[in-house]
């Protein structure tokens, strides 16, 4: 592979050279001794950091939502959330490309029309999908685009005056040829996070066998980050080639919860094999049980809280004494911060995605951006553990605020331990997140608009210049 020299970048507050080679840091200098014929990359003074690693992310899900968006229930229940969704799907759907809605139920917002959408979404085609699959409700750009208002179809619902009402009665034939169809896009995924500075990726979908690992282990996938998969307790998953093995993944569930001795049972074999555990936690119960089954079980290092939606503050001291690290996802401050406010309880309210409160009681915290679910911007949750306000600007556990640099350093982790800070040094594999500014700048307004190329084992993956 040919060399790099990356000149001009930021590294530890000093202007410096650095010499890319075989896709690893070789040299780093106020000068370095580039062959001839490296390729230069001019760094314009921004800083050089190791590339972020998105702990908790779910790839396969998030290339799915790309091309739709759940609006029905559970994942949507009323019109305040059919509004953020849309408004979600919207960011994360690339400018021009329709938003594609699935499982719309009339629980959600009663029976919506053109008009309905025209005021949720105006400026991109969209169509949404009744749960029943029989009606899709487009609209006025998406009818624009399809130039309803000239066709003759029995399924057009149109209004007295022959104007249509967006509802389309068993047309997915002719919706179908008219848009085109099209397969889930993981490259998309990829492309998005590398523009965002993401150079690896921890796939929180536990993988139950070959099958679920195979999509991401495809060289044609178009993926270029690095991927650490989890795989499902009891799953003896061989895991492919280039995907590196993270912990096992337990899914917790309030309404089928596991007893506690099921659950140590889980953590033993898993440990039992080596293998560590990564507990999904979005509830205070499910804290105190994953906590309780690590103590009974006993911890081992790597051992993850997943999420740590609600921790209660008397579970701080044994996570510090177990070890254990906390995975959470402070960008849901952000994107549901609004609603945490009328449905969280208030006891809860307190407790919810802790950050500081956990590094001060000696717990390791990293972060994840548990994308779709979560905003898969890495810089919206640092922004957030930042400033602790929700979409509208409200404080959400203002306690819990981080540095920026410590906000930050939730994605600076390495995949195998979170907690292990990756740097920018020689012999360190060359994932790297280049900005367009210092850091103490880019720092004072969080954003991946500062990103400004990012590498993966030397390789420019994204350039946003
Ligand atoms: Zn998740």
């Amino acid at each position: 592979m040919a060399e790099l020299v990356i000149t001009g970048a930021e590294v530890g507050g000093r202007l410096v050279e650095v010499l890319v080679s075989d896709g690893a840091i070789a040299e780093i200098g106020v000068r370095v001794d580039a062959p001839g014929g490296s390729t230069r990359l001019d760094g314009a003074g921004g800083a050089l950091l190791p590339g972020l690693h998105d702990h908790h992310v779910h790839l396969l899900a998030a290339a799915a939502a790309l091309e739709s968006v759940a609006l029905g229930p559970p994942h949507v229940v009323d019109r305040d959330q059919l509004a953020l969704a849309l408004e979600a799907a919207s960011r994360r759907t690339p400018w021009g490309a329709w938003v594609r809605g699935v499982g719309y139920h009339e629980s959600v917002a009663g029976r919506i029309d053109r008009h309905d959408l025209d005021a949720l979404l105006a400026d991109r085609p969209l169509r949404v999908q009744h749960r029943s699959g029989a009606e899709w409700i487009l609209n006025t750009a998406a009818l624009d685009l399809l130039a309803l208002e000239g066709v003759t179809h029995e399924g057009i619902e149109r209004e007295r005056n022959g104007a249509p009402t967006g509802r389309l009665f068993r047309m997915d034939a002719w919706l179908g040829e008219r848009i085109g169809r099209s397969t889930p896009d993981l490259a998309e995924v990829g492309r998005a996070a590398a523009r965002a500075g993401v150079t690896g990726f921890t796939d929180a979908t536990p993988a139950r066998g070959p099958d679920d690992l195979a999509p991401l282990a495809d060289p044609g996938s178009g993926l270029r980050q690095r991927i650490t998969v989890m795989t499902a307790p009891g799953a003896d998953v061989e895991c492919p080639a280039p995907l590196s093995l993270g912990p096992v993944k337990v899914l917790l569930d309030d309404v089928a919860l596991l007893a506690l001795d099921e659950l140590s049972a889980i953590v033993a074999a898993a440990h039992g094999r080596g293998r560590a555990v990564a507990v999904h936690c979005v509830t205070r119960v499910q804290s105190v049980l994953a906590v309780s089954a690590l103590e009974a079980a006993g911890a081992r290092p790597g051992d993850r809280i997943e999420h740590g939606s609600v921790i209660p503050a008397e579970l701080i001291g044994t996570l510090c004494s177990l070890g254990t690290t906390v995975v959470t996802n402070p960008g849901f401050v952000e994107a549901r911060g609004d609603r945490y406010a009328l449905e969280v309880e208030a006891e809860d309210r307190e407790d919810l995605y802790r950050c500081a409160s956990l590094e001060r009681g000696g717990v390791g915290v990293a972060a994840g951006t548990d994308a779709p679910f979560g905003p898969p911007d890495p810089w919206v949750a640092i922004r957030a553990a930042v400033g602790r306000t929700t979409a509208s600007g409200v404080p959400l556990g203002p306690a819990e605020r981080l540095a920026p640099m410590a906000a930050l350093s939730l994605f600076l982790g390495s995949a195998a331990d979170p907690l292990m800070p990756r740097r920018v040094a020689v012999g360190a594999p060359a994932d790297l997140c280049l900005l367009g500014l210092p850091l103490e700048a880019a720092l004072r307004s969080p954003s991946s608009e500062h990103v400004a190329v990012t590498l993966v084992g030397g390789e420019v993956v994204s350039d946003n210049r």
